[in-house]
């Protein structure tokens, strides 16, 4: 028996402890398993308690076998119930609720499957299987409270690592003298900034050590300590697409003064025809 719960990155870097609630089918507690309201079972007088009756079939005139069937007066059980349990009506078993403790340890990786022995499925007649729970990462929301708004919450993880965008003005990737404060998924900041001067490319990423993910204590060498992936941040660059009027003048007049100072032709500089060229026609044949 298998279920599957989803929990949003922040509990996988803090680690957490939760409960989740399952139906299944559980042991009748008012009659304990037997089915019956008075406790009295009695032995099946069709099938003397065999839950099977031998019958004759006739294959062919004169030919007769011997087959073994299900006894249809118990059912199979080999034994009645006169006064069923009014609970169970006389299943022997229920649906109910019931609630785990499920503790999401830090860095566990998504997917990982956690086992609550004999948790699974009741029944008189057998014992009970396993439960499975199936941890998986849920989808990002924003939530109400500041600590499920952070911008944590939308990094991406892979493995021990996370993945964050981060976006920069024309002005700041360019001329430098910015700063970001970059909320993590347990609230603390992480600073990412630039001096004047210090361009970022767009597309660039930086790499923040030890701002990853925590290392799961189970894929820890020697199974303690803490250690954590890295935080890789990919800066995406945006152009602005509407100026103010003045400020386009003053851009255009500054570039010009620049292109007419040292700007370069990239086609002429390349040395790219300026028209097309003529590809030779399939008459033409190369000399060997
Ligand atoms: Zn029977
Ligand atoms: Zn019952």
């Amino acid at each position: 028996m298998e279920v599957r719960v989803a929990v949003p990155l922040r509990d996988f870097y803090n680690g957490r402890k939760t409960e989740f609630t399952i139906e299944k089918q559980a042991i009748c507690s008012a009659c304990e398993g037997s089915g019956s309201a008075d406790g009295h079972v009695e032995t099946c007088n069709t099938c003397g308690g065999r839950g099977a009756v031998i019958k004759r079939q006739q294959l062919a005139p004169g030919l007769f076998q011997q087959v073994q069937m299900q006894c249809d007066a118990c059912a199979g059980k080999g034994k009645t119930i006169k006064h069923p349990c009014s609970v169970c009506h006389g299943s022997r078993v229920v649906r109910e609720s019931e609630t785990h403790e499920l503790d999401i340890e830090k860095g566990m990786p998504k997917g990982v499957r956690i086992t609550y022995e004999n948790e699974a499925d009741e029944s008189p007649d057998y014992v009970a299987g396993d439960l499975i729970v199936h941890l998986v990462e849920a989808d990002p929301t924003l939530g109400a409270q500041d600590h499920e708004r952070t911008d944590g919450t939308f990094f991406r993880r892979r493995g021990p690592d996370l993945f964050w965008r981060e976006v920069l003005s024309l002005r700041e990737a360019w001329m430098g003298d910015w700063t970001r404060n970059v909320t993590h998924l347990d609230g603390h900041i992480v600073k990412l900034s630039r001096k004047r001067g210090e361009v970022v490319q767009p597309n660039t990423v930086e790499i923040l050590k030890e701002e990853g993910m925590p290392v799961w204590h189970q894929q820890l060498e020697n199974n303690d300590g803490l250690q954590y992936g890295n935080l890789h941040v990919e800066y995406v660059v945006v152009l602005p697409d509407m100026m103010d009027r003045g400020m386009e003048k003053e851009f255009w007049s500054v570039w010009d003064k620049y292109r007419r100072k040292s700007g370069v032709v990239l086609d002429r500089v390349l040395g790219r025809p300026e028209g097309g060229v003529r590809m030779p026609d399939g008459e033409e044949h190369d000399e060997l």
